[in-house]
Order: structure tokens, then sequence, then C-alpha cells
């Protein structure tokens, strides 16, 4: 995971170094460190252990560092304990080459042994102390730095994104990726490089994505991209369309708040990019009506969170269009040789660069099965590699907890599964046009759910020292229970466990006891009687009893601990309603237990290892 940038200009590099990792420590942060290029021509190296706010410290904001030129990094340590000696930038022992790397090198061990022959030395437990030497052995073997990263790249397994300083070339930094994002920037004479959009936007929105395996050589006023042979190869520059200040908190406490209140916006956002003249049109996805005519099967795969947004995705289309469609955790579909026929392969993915998902999109590719991506990053590696892209429209997420990208993704699910039905003959006119109808009438409600925020502020105030919290329901209900107890083991760590209510009966329920809060989702019709019933159970076993209820449901409330009530929308829709209340509360217990809600501990955002 973690995030590198790099800067070369007119500016004093270290403090428009920090201002971009400050931006992208949602990636990592237990370490942090930069490496610049003095006006003397030396490379200069400040690193500490903790947030980045430590290194900010040490260096009076990059003020006390020199120099318009350098590379920087916030680290999620993969190899090796968070430390100052872990810590990037690493470099040889002359300190004449520096680099940065996100990423795992597979085989370092090997690499490490190999040089260590040749007689390097070794200062960190880490894999990019080998990545920097072995870079070092090829640029003094063949005094060429291009020719150095080539030679890296052909020797080293894993993945990376990798940049690098060089004492010879105090006016350039090199850099190569592959499978671990980077984007190189560019504004009047300034060149940046960043693992994502949000570090550079304050900067430029004029952006190259390098491809994997492509070599890029920042200089002032210009950047110059190689293929491993060493020959120039030539890049379109794209135009970001994303705010400076969506990358800003914009007066939220946390950016995860700010993210959730945003929800309105992305959803009718994502809704404007398919809904047009009155029906759903997939043009832009790439997808025809005689694509989704062919449409047999599906296979849906995803982590985390946007497994889940599969799982609703999963019951709905179904339900609508009859095509069966079964979802699995990228991180198994990609090692499990599934049996596969024609089925289209749905990726979803938040950053497009989730190791996993890309790695389940190519093996559904090699495996000649079409794939339909739904990201919500612009040129990110699974939209490249898909055949079909699905852009939601959520901005850049930064929050490590996603919502509103989870958000966006229901939406997109949800149009899929009605464009299927539709092309499948599933449903006729009326109904298409009644569920577009609800489908619209999704930010009005969830902006009326989020003026309820007090409500569930005051619940997470009551229960904030329950150690455990189980959520159940059935159908998309179930589905909404998955994404709210992984919502609050993220930010709260608070242990929690989601169940298909009718599953409690076979075995949970005996970790049921006095004061453990059981919290049901309450909003399809026919299995609602029934999921109460899992509830009162709970109840009769000490249980502190709450819901999440659809407004026309009929409750006795009194046998309830906690109601909260979400607006009646079509049933296939409603956990695009249900979820909210589920971030607040993950949200508001978070805040009161003293976390740091956006940088929850041991995570990252954009899981780009596996
Ligand atoms: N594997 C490297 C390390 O442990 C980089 C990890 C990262 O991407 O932050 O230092």
């Amino acid at each position: 995971m973690c995030g590198i940038v790099g800067y070369l200009g007119k500016k004093q590099a270290a403090p428009v170094l920090l201002d971009g990792l400050r931006k992208l420590e949602y990636r990592g942060y237990d370490s942090a460190g930069l490496a610049i290029m003095t006006p003397e021509g030396e490379i200069d190296i400040a690193k500490a252990k903790g947030r980045l706010k430590v290194l900010e410290e040490l260096t009076r904001g990059g003020k006390s560092l020199s120099g318009v030129c350098g590379i920087g990094h916030t680290r999620w340590a993969t190899h090796g304990e968070p430390s100052e000696n872990n810590a990037h930038p690493h470099c040889n022992d002359e300190k004449t080459i520096a680099a940065v790397h996100n990423g795992i090198i597979e085989n370092y061990a090997e690499l490490k042994e190999k040089l260590t022959r040749k007689g390097y030395n070794f200062y960190s437990q880490t894999d990019t102390e080998v990545a920097t030497k072995l870079v070092d052995y090829y640029y003094k073997k063949y005094g060429d730095p291009i020719r150095a990263i080539s030679e890296f790249a052909l020797r080293v397994r894993g993945s990376y994104a990798l940049a690098v300083i060089n004492k010879d070339y105090p006016d350039s930094i090199f850099a190569i990726r592959k499978d671990s994002p980077m984007i190189v920037g560019v504004a009047g004479g300034d060149a940046f490089l960043a693992s994502d959009v949000p570090a550079i936007l304050k900067y430029t929105k004029s952006v190259y994505y390098v491809d994997n395996m492509q070599i890029a050589r920042l200089e002032k006023g210009g950047v110059t991209f190689y293929n491993l042979d060493g020959e120039e190869v030539s890049k379109e520059i794209v135009e970001i369309s994303w705010d400076a200040e969506a990358a800003e908190k914009g007066g939220y406490e946390h950016f995860m708040l700010k993210e959730i209140h945003e929800q309105p916006k992305v959803v009718k956002d994502t809704l404007n990019y398919i809904y047009r003249n009155g029906g759903l049109d997939f043009s832009e996805v790439g997808l025809s009506d005689g694509d989704f005519k062919k449409i047999n099967g599906i296979v849906v795969v995803g982590c985390g969170s946007a497994y889940h947004a599969g799982v609703v995705m999963q019951y709905v289309t179904e339900d609508l269009a009859r095509v069966p469609v079964r979802v699995e955790l990228a991180s198994e579909f990609r090692y499990r040789n599934p049996v596969l026929t024609d089925e289209l392969v749905i990726a979803i993915s938040q950053s497009g660069e989730t190791a996993d998902t890309l790695a389940a999109v190519r093996a559904a590719r090699e495996k000649g099965l079409k794939t339909l991506a739904i990201v919500n990053v612009v040129g990110s590696s699974i939209a490249r590699e898909a055949d079909y892209v699905f852009y939601t429209k959520a901005g850049p997420e930064i929050s490590v907890a996603t919502t509103k990208a989870y958000s966006a993704q229901l939406i997109a699910c949800y149009a899929f599964a009605i464009k299927l039905a539709k092309l499948h003959g599933q449903i006729d006119g009326d109904y298409y046009a009644k569920l577009l109808k609800e489908l619209l009438s999704l930010p009005e409600k969830i902006e009326y759910l989020l003026s309820r925020k007090e409500l569930i502020q005051k619940f997470a105030a009551k229960t904030m020292d329950r150690n455990d919290v189980f959520f159940i329901g059935r159908g998309t209900d179930y589905a909404v229970c998955i994404e709210g107890s992984l919502k609050l083991k993220e930010i709260s760590y608070v242990h929690s466990e989601a169940y298909a209510a009718g599953e409690l009966k076979h075995g949970t329920i005996s970790l049921i006891e006095d004061g453990t809060l059981v919290l049901g989702i309450l909003t399809q019709k026919n299995l609602v009687e029934k999921t109460l019933s899992n509830l009162i159970e709970t109840a009769s076993r000490g249980a502190l009893i709450a819901a999440i209820a659809a407004e026309s449901v009929k409750l006795s409330e009194n046998s309830l601990d906690f109601v909260f009530r979400i607006p009646d929308s079509d049933e296939h829709f409603i956990a695009s309603l249900a979820v909210i209340p589920l971030q607040f509360f993950a949200y508001y217990l978070s805040v009161l237990r003293g976390n740091d809600v956006d940088k929850p501990r041991n995570l990252a955002k954009s899981v780009t290892v596996e």
C-alpha cells in the first residue's frame, strides 16, 4: 500500500512533498520519509517513525530541507516492523542513490543474497532496501539510469511503484511501476509523481497514468516515458475533473463524516452517468443492448466493502433479471480454479488498484471471459484491463473506511440489474419506469437520513461500552449487515459479527449474553417477521436489541430497546438507505472511543498487496 510522491520544479521540494504525502496518508501511516537533492548536489534524507506529523515537525514542515527535487513516502509496513530504520527512502552506502517503493518484492531474499555476495550491506529488514541496491548495482554496472531500472524490473518479482533519485542526475527523478499505482503530473515547468491523484490535485489536473513496466523520467519542464528496452514511448495526458477541494475536509471534523454527507451527491452523480432521456444508457460503459442480451451468467468479485456491494448485486440481479449471479472474494476466486463457462465477470473496486481484484480480472480474461469493472478512479489498472468500465462518480475518497464509494457502487449494481432485467424481458415498461423513479428518489431519502444522525449519535453514546455487536438480517438486509459490521470493526475496533438471521440458531446464538447488542435490519417485507422473531430470541437470552426498520414495517416498538426508521423505498434498493445509520453508528462509536476515525490502526486504503 503506502504512498509515494516525487517533485521536481521551481519550488522548494520538501513542503510540496509533505503536502502530497498528507493527501496519501490514508494509504499508510506507520512511518514516513523524504530524500531531497540539495543545491550542493548531495542527497539529504529525513525519516521518522509514526504519523506524518512527526516528520513534519522534524523538518519544520519541510523548510529545513533545501532543494527543488525530491521523493517522499508514507509507509504501510509489509517487510520489517514500522521503525525509522525500515522507513523509506532507502539508499546505497555512498548515498548517491535513494528510492521509495510501494509494493512487495517477492524474491527479495534471493536478490539480497546475490547482492550480499557482491559486497552489499543491508541495514533494514525491508524488501525496498534490496530494490534500491539492485538499481544501484545495475547503475554501477551499466552507467545508465534507465537501463539500471530496466534491469531491476527484469529481475524482480512482485509489485512495485518505485521512484529513484541519483546524484549523477540531480535534475531528474526516475520511476517505474508494476501492479502498484503511479501517476505523473505536469504543470508549467514542474513535474510531480504520486501514488494517487489527490496528492497533486492542488498543483495540477494534467496527469499521465504510467503503464505497467513503463519507466518515467521526470525533468524540469517535462516527462519522458520509456519501455524496458530504453526506447521512448509516447503517452496521452489525461485531464482530471475532480476539484482540489474534494480532497480537503471542508469544515468537517473527519473525512469520513464529510464523505457520509457527500452521499446524496455521489448517488446523483453516478445516476447521471447512465440515466439519459428517461432510461438507462450504458454506452459510456461500453456495453450495448446486444452485449446485455448475451449475458447468461455473472460472477462478481471484490474485496471488503466492494465484495459487500457485490452481495447486494447478487440478490437484486437474480431477483430482477433471473440471471444466475455468484459473488466471490477476489482473493479466493483468483486461486481456486473456478469452473467458468461464459459468465461476465464484474470486478468492483474503489481504487481500481486492489491487487486481488486486479488478479481476478486477469484470471477471467485469460480464460477468455468478458470483464466489467465498477471502479471509481479513472485510468486505474482495473479500468484499463477490463473490457467494459462503469465509473462510479464518488470523487476522491480519503477516509480509509469507505462510505460514499460503496454507495456509488450500489447504484452501479442496481442500474446494471435493471438494464439486464429489461433486456432479458423480465420486467415490463411500467415496472422499469417505476424502478427508475425509485432510484432517482434515493438522494433525497439519503439527505433525510443525514438530517437524523443525532439519533444514532445518542444511541452510540448509550452503547459505547459494548464489546460485542451482532448484526442480523435476511435477504439484502443481510447484505447490509455485513457492511455495517465491517464498518464497526474497521474504525471502532468493537468486535462484531454479521449473521443471516436464520443462521443464528446454528451456533452463534451461544455467544449472546447479558448486554450483547444485537441490531436487526428490517426492510424486506416478507422477511421482517422472521428476523424480528430472531431478534426477540436474542432478547430472551439477555441481548439489548435494536432495529433499523423501514417506515411501514409494523413493530411493537416497546419490545425493542432502540428503533431507527428509514424511508420506504423499493425493497431492491433499500440497502442504500439502511447502510446510512450503520455508517453513522460506526463513526460515532469510533469518535466516542477516541480512535483515529480516518486512519484506523493496521489498515490502509487501496490494498495493492495480496
Ligand atoms: N514492502 C515495503 C516495506 O515494507 C513497502 C511497503 C509499502 O508499500 O508501504 O517497506
